[in-house]
C-alpha cells in the first residue's frame, strides 16, 4: 500500500484487527519514509457485474430483472416463488463464476433457457419467445419444430 501523503511506495503494517463481526478487517499503517500514520480497511465485495446489452449499451446486473423474466415465463406453471428464486439464484451464480465483470445480455438469456430446458418445456418456449421477438405464430411452430429435432421424446 503506497502512503498517501508522499507516495511512498512500502508501507509497513503496525497492527491488523478484525471489525464488524469478521466482516472487515482493519489496519494501521505507518510510512517508513514521512512516518505518516493512517488505516485502511479490507472488507468482502460482492461482484459488480454489468450487462451489455444487444444495442451495446451497459447496464448494471440487476437481479430483479433476471427474476422478472423467470416469473413471467413460468406463470401458472408448477413453481413456487421459491423454486423461481433458487433458479434465480443458480443462474446468477453461474454468471458470477464466470468470474467476468461484463456480461452480454445474449449469455443471461441463453443460460436462462438452459435452465428452463431442463424443467419446464413450456416456460423454457415462453422465455424463448420473448427472448427472440417471436411476433407471429410460425415462429413458435418454427421453435418448437427445432425443439423436437434436438429433444426428441
Ligand atoms: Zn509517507
Amino acid at each position: 500500500m503506497r502512503c498517501p501523503f508522499c507516495a511512498y511506495e512500502d508501507t509497513q503494517v503496525k497492527d491488523s484487527r478484525t471489525v464488524e463481526e469478521g466482516a472487515a478487517i482493519r489496519r494501521r499503517r505507518i510510512c517508513p519514509h514521512c512516518h505518516a500514520r493512517f488505516t485502511t480497511c479490507e472488507r468482502v465485495q460482492i461482484r459488480e457485474m454489468t450487462v451489455i446489452k444487444k444495442n451495446n449499451s451497459r447496464v448494471p446486473f440487476d437481479r430483479e430483472k433476471l427474476a422478472k423474466s423467470v416469473y413471467v415465463a413460468t406463470s401458472k406453471r408448477q413453481f413456487s416463488s421459491e423454486d423461481v428464486e433458487l433458479l434465480v439464484n443458480q443462474i446468477q451464480q453461474k454468471l458470477e463464476r464466470l468470474g467476468q465483470g461484463e456480461i452480454s445480455s445474449e449469455l443471461i438469456g441463453r443460460y436462462v433457457m438452459q435452465a428452463l430446458l431442463a424443467i419446464d418445456k413450456v416456460a423454457y418456449i415462453r422465455y424463448a419467445s420473448v427472448y427472440n421477438n417471436f411476433t407471429k405464430a410460425q415462429d413458435f411452430e418454427d421453435f418448437i419444430a427445432l425443439l423436437r429435432q434436438e429433444n426428441p421424446k
